[in-house]
């Protein structure tokens, strides 16, 4: 008999059938069960900062179909998950994985610290305002490990209108920026992101952003702001968040909030104090923050915003002029008095293969060794790399950290991306970040500092961040949602990446469920693509 008719033959008749056949039948099986599949036996966190309840959960076509007492379900595969913890899947709120979900869809440094959907189009920089729908189709084609969302970016709307010119806006130039607002918003944008510390965005006014946003009043669109300045302004620039965010009816979401430079520490119970009393005048404000006390960025951002303006040719015109040379050196050399010295500031990436010794080394360890000037050693090597040189900076206090992970409106997000331990995503000395935020939260900070109780740091990674972005059917484990899920070992979870060598996944995280496909088995990818995008649907005003 041949064999297609021997299993057509045996389905009909329902002869018994030899494991061999088994995989052959499971299309023709598949109806046969309730459940695609059960997990068993976790302590589940549902995401609403309740203890934990010990119960199984049932998934059927992506969907958590049910829940509770499972024993005896039957599904096409059932997982025991003893000993775990099941949470619904995190949501990274801030990141910038935009290119590199295409160099590699797997998104193996987030996958596997448990993150299942990542919000892109931050710091003001997104997808071209009017290509949103096509973009989004690219990784829908392409396939990816993990969902996606996006805002737009107020800088990258700046330039299609104005190019990176600093002047303020004409009426007709902002009515133009919010109409294309408006068009990616009706792409599924989630609201507006801006990056004020940066280029061309940073050369809007606190009224011209308000104008832009008034695109989303009265909707659940919101403001996502690196704000314009974290450092010796950060009152003033929590001011003007707010203030747009009240001019414009919506709500704020303050990116990476910290208090940057030492003598800028004690200004935290101030900024707290702003946002609780927005909060109470009826406006809703959250934010989001990574667990570390280094920050990473260009390493031109230790130089001041003018000098960068119009793009790199001109940065480096400026850099080399003797007349604009002396005040980009008193700015910087400002700049780093208020790091702290040149110990604060580590070299993470080049591009030159003659200078790939210096990436995870201090600018002062570096000009140690070379017995040459500080500033003349990072202006050279900004000129030399045609300004493609990343750094980190240590100027975060560890309390203050611990405050705003702890504050009960705010979400740890990576700022990084998804990379990978091997191929062109394993390059230079990335923040560690992108493979650690995650479980160093639930390790550092919940299991050994005890900031707040696991359950409350779950609801912080999952239903506030999906309420707050208007992702409709996640963050929650209830009946359903979608199957969006992690389960990792609560007394194992931790970060491995550190400052020096940051491509090392975590430990601890041992299943990762997107949609409800595994692509996370054992702490292992599965090869599984099955992440959506996930688009907005703010009611644009334009
Ligand atoms: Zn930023």
């Amino acid at each position: 008999m041949k064999r297609r008719t021997f299993i057509k033959k045996s389905a009909v008749t329902g002869f018994s059938i030899g494991l061999g056949a088994m995989g052959l039948l499971t299309a023709s099986c598949r109806e046969s069960y309730p459940f695609d599949l059960v997990l068993k036996g976790a302590l589940i966190l549902d995401g609403s900062g309740n203890e934990g309840i010990r119960a199984d959960v049932a998934i059927k076509d992506g969907k958590i179909a049910a829940l509770g007492k499972l024993k005896d379900a039957s599904a096409r595969r059932s997982v025991d998950l003893s000993g775990l913890v099941l949470a619904p899947g995190f949501i990274d709120v801030h990141t910038h994985s935009e290119s590199k979900l295409l160099v590699n869809p797997k998104a193996e440094s987030k996958i596997r610290q448990g993150v299942t959907t990542e919000i892109l189009g931050q710091d003001g920089d997104s997808f071209h305002p009017e290509e949103f729908s096509s973009e989004f189709q690219k990784y829908e084609n392409a396939g990816i490990a993990v969902n996606i969302a996006s805002t737009v970016g107020q800088g990258t709307i700046r330039k299609v209108v104005m190019g990176m010119t600093d002047r303020a806006a004409t009426p007709a130039e902002i009515a133009k920026m919010r109409s294309l607002a408006g068009v990616a918003l009706r792409q599924g944008a989630l609201g507006i992101s801006s990056g004020l510390e940066y280029t061309p965005g940073g050369f809007a006014s606190t009224q011209e952003i308000t104008e832009l946003c008034k695109v989303m009043q009265g909707s659940q669109g919101l403001y996502a702001t690196h704000m314009r300045n974290e450092d010796d302004k950060l009152v003033e620039a929590v001011t003007e968040a707010v203030a747009i965010a009240r001019g414009a009816n919506i709500g704020l979401h303050i990116s990476h909030l910290k208090c940057q430079g030492r003598r800028n520490w004690h200004k935290l119970p101030e900024v707290f104090a702003l946002i609780a009393a927005f909060q109470r005048a009826d406006g809703s404000v959250t934010m989001d923050r990574y667990p570390y006390v280094a920050y990473s960025t260009g390493l031109s951002s230790l130089m001041p915003l003018w000098s960068r303006e119009g793009g790199t040719g001109k940065f480096i015109e400026r850099l080399k002029s003797p007349e604009t040379e002396t005040r980009i050196k008193q700015a910087t050399l400002k700049k780093i008095a208020l790091l702290g010295s040149w110990d604060s500031v580590m070299i993470t990436s080049v591009n030159l293969e003659k200078n790939k010794s210096m990436q995870g080394k201090t600018v002062a360890r570096i000009v140690g060794e070379s017995k040459q000037d500080a500033y003349e050693f990072v202006r050279s090597l900004i000129i030399e790399e045609e300004n493609q040189v990343s750094m980190v900076g240590f100027g975060m206090n560890e309390d203050n950290t611990k405050q705003i992970l702890a504050h009960p409106f705010c979400m740890p997000a990576s700022d990084g991306s998804a990379l990978a331990t091997y191929g062109p995503l394993n390059q230079g000395n990335p923040h560690p970040r992108s493979y650690g935020t995650f479980p160093r939260v639930l390790g550092k900070y919940v299991r050994e500092e005890k900031i707040v109780s696991l359950p409350e740091m779950i609801r912080k990674m999952t239903s506030l961040p999906a309420t707050r972005f208007s992702l409709a059917g996640r963050g929650h484990i209830a009946e359903g949602f979608m199957a969006d899920l992690v389960a990792f070992d609560p007394e194992k979870v931790r970060d491995k990446a550190t400052y020096s060598q940051p491509h090392q996944y975590p430990e601890g995280i041992e299943w990762v469920i997107v949609n409800g496909d595994v692509v996370v088995e054992h702490s292992e990818h599965s090869g599984k693509l099955p992440g959506r995008v996930l688009r907005g649907s703010v009611e644009a005003v334009v």
